[in-house]
C-alpha cells in the first residue's frame, strides 16, 4: 500500500518527499532557464500569457486534489480540526484564503464546464471563484436546473472579460433567472453602505466608506465633471483631482445656501482667527477651522480673501464684548464685474470658469487693501492656494489705487 506522509507545522510544512513536488521543481528549473533579458517584448508578453495559463491550470489541479483530500477527511487524519485548518498550517494560508479555497474546491466538483476551463488555463481562479459562488447561490433560490444553465454562458464570458466585468454578467444572469434574488442581493449591498469621516492626530481628515451601486453611480456622476484636469499643466494625480472634486461639490452646496439649517443657521465653513494672525503679526496663534482643528495663518488669510466675516471683539482671549453682523467681503456687484472682466481663473493657462473661483485680494483687506476691482482678481481654488500657501505671485489686472498721501 503506497503511503503518503504529510508533515504538519514548522519548517517541514511543505511535504518535500512527494512526487508532485519534484514535478513542480523540474518544471520550475526548466522555466528558470529562460532569461527575460534575452527575450524581445513580444516574446516576453507571450511568456507572461503562457505562464499565467500554466498557473491557472495548476490552480485547477490543486483544487481537485484539495476536494479529494477534503472528501476523505484527510485533514482530520493528519490531526487538524478541518481541511481549512490543515491548509492554514501546511500551506501557510490566511484563515480567509484557506476557507475560500475549500469552498471553491467543493463547488467545482459539481461544475464540469468551469473546472475544465480552469484546468485548461482559459479562465483564472478569481473567475472560477465568482462563477462557482454565483451558480451555487442561484441553485439555492431558483433550483439546480436553471442555475446549471448559466454555468456554460458565464464560463464563455469569463474567457474574454476580466473578473470585474464578469461580476456584471453574473448580475445580469441572476436578474434573468431569479429577479427576487437580484432584489435581495441589492438589499444586501444597500445594507452594507457606510461612511466614516475621522480627524487624525496629524490634522488631516480620513474618509472610508462603502456605497451601494446606485449611491456610487450618483457620487461618480457628480464627481466626474469636477475632477477633470484643469488644462495640460495640471500635475494633480487622478486621486487628488477626485479629492478636490468632492470638496468642490460640497463647497458649491454651502455657497448656494440651500442645505438644511443646523443650530438655527445655514451650514457654512467657520474659521476662528485672531486679528494678529490675520495681520501676520509674529508670534500669533494658528487659526482654527470648525470640525478640523488648527490651520496655518496663511490658509485663514486665503479663506478670508472671499468670505463673509463676523468680527467678534473680545477682552482677553475669551470674553466677547461685541459681535458684529456677518458681512460679505466681496459684494455681489463686484463679483459680477470680476466675472465679466476676468472670465475665470487668471492663472496663465487655467480654464476654470468664474463659478469655480475665489476673489483674491492682491493686497489683503487685513493689510488695508480695498475690496475694489483694481485690487481683486479671480483665482480657482488650486491657484488661490498657490498664491497664499505657495510661491506664485499674480500680476494686477487693473491699476492699484495710489497710496494715501502723507498729511
Ligand atoms: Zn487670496
Ligand atoms: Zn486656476
Amino acid at each position: 500500500m503506497p503511503v503518503r506522509v504529510i508533515v504538519i507545522g514548522g519548517d517541514e510544512g511543505y511535504p518535500s518527499n512527494m512526487r508532485s513536488t519534484s514535478v513542480v521543481g523540474e518544471a520550475l528549473d526548466r522555466l528558470d532557464q529562460d532569461d527575460p533579458a534575452g527575450l524581445s517584448d513580444a516574446e516576453l508578453g507571450a511568456e507572461l500569457v503562457g505562464l499565467r495559463r500554466l498557473l491557472d491550470a495548476a490552480e485547477a489541479r490543486w483544487l481537485r486534489m484539495l476536494a479529494a483530500f477534503d472528501r476523505r477527511g484527510a485533514g482530520a487524519g493528519a490531526g487538524a480540526v478541518t481541511t481549512g485548518a490543515w491548509l492554514r498550517s501546511a500551506c501557510r494560508m490566511s484563515p480567509g484564503a484557506a476557507a475560500e479555497r475549500v469552498a471553491v474546491a467543493r463547488r467545482l466538483e459539481g461544475m464540469p464546464v468551469l473546472a475544465g476551463a480552469l484546468g485548461a488555463g482559459e479562465v483564472s481562479y478569481p473567475h472560477a471563484r465568482l462563477i462557482a459562488r454565483a451558480v451555487e447561490e442561484l441553485a439555492a433560490v431558483a433550483g439546480a436546473g436553471p442555475a446549471a444553465a448559466v454555468e456554460a454562458p458565464l464560463v464563455a464570458a469569463a474567457r474574454v472579460v476580466d473578473p470585474c466585468r464578469l461580476r456584471r454578467e453574473i448580475e445580469h444572469a441572476r436578474h434573468a433567472i431569479s429577479p427576487d434574488s437580484a432584489v435581495s442581493e441589492a438589499e444586501r449591498a444597500h445594507a452594507r453602505r457606510r461612511l466614516s469621516v475621522s480627524e487624525t492626530v496629524d490634522g488631516v481628515v480620513v474618509l472610508d466608506g462603502v456605497l451601494d451601486p446606485e449611491g456610487g453611480a450618483v457620487l461618480l456622476s457628480a464627481l466626474a465633471p469636477l475632477a477633470v484636469p484643469a488644462g495640460p499643466d495640471d500635475g494633480r494625480t487622478a486621486r487628488q483631482r477626485r479629492a478636490d472634486g468632492l470638496v468642490e461639490l460640497c463647497r458649491r452646496h454651502l455657497d448656494r445656501g440651500d442645505l438644511p439649517e443646523t443650530g438655527g443657521e445655514r451650514p457654512h465653513l467657520t474659521v476662528l482667527v485672531d486679528v494678529e494672525t490675520l495681520e501676520r503679526h509674529r508670534p500669533a496663534r494658528a487659526a482654527e477651522l470648525a470640525w478640523a482643528g488648527p490651520v496655518c495663518g496663511e490658509t485663514a488669510r486665503r479663506l478670508a480673501c472671499d468670505a463673509s466675516i463676523t468680527r467678534v471683539i473680545t477682552a482677553g482671549r475669551s470674553e466677547p464684548l461685541d459681535v458684529g453682523r456677518r458681512t460679505r467681503v466681496v459684494p455681489p456687484a463686484i463679483r459680477t464685474a470680476l466675472a465679466v472682466r476676468d472670465g475665470g481663473c487668471t492663472f496663465p493657462g487655467c480654464d476654470r470658469p468664474p463659478v469655480w473661483t475665489d476673489a483674491h485680494h492682491l493686497q489683503h483687506w487685513a493689510d488695508g487693501g480695498p475690496t475694489s476691482l483694481n485690487n481683486l482678481i479671480l483665482l480657482c481654488r488650486r491657484h488661490h492656494r498657490a498664491v497664499h500657501e505657495g510661491a506664485w505671485r499674480p500680476r494686477p489686472r487693473g491699476r492699484l489705487p495710489a497710496p494715501p498721501r502723507a498729511a
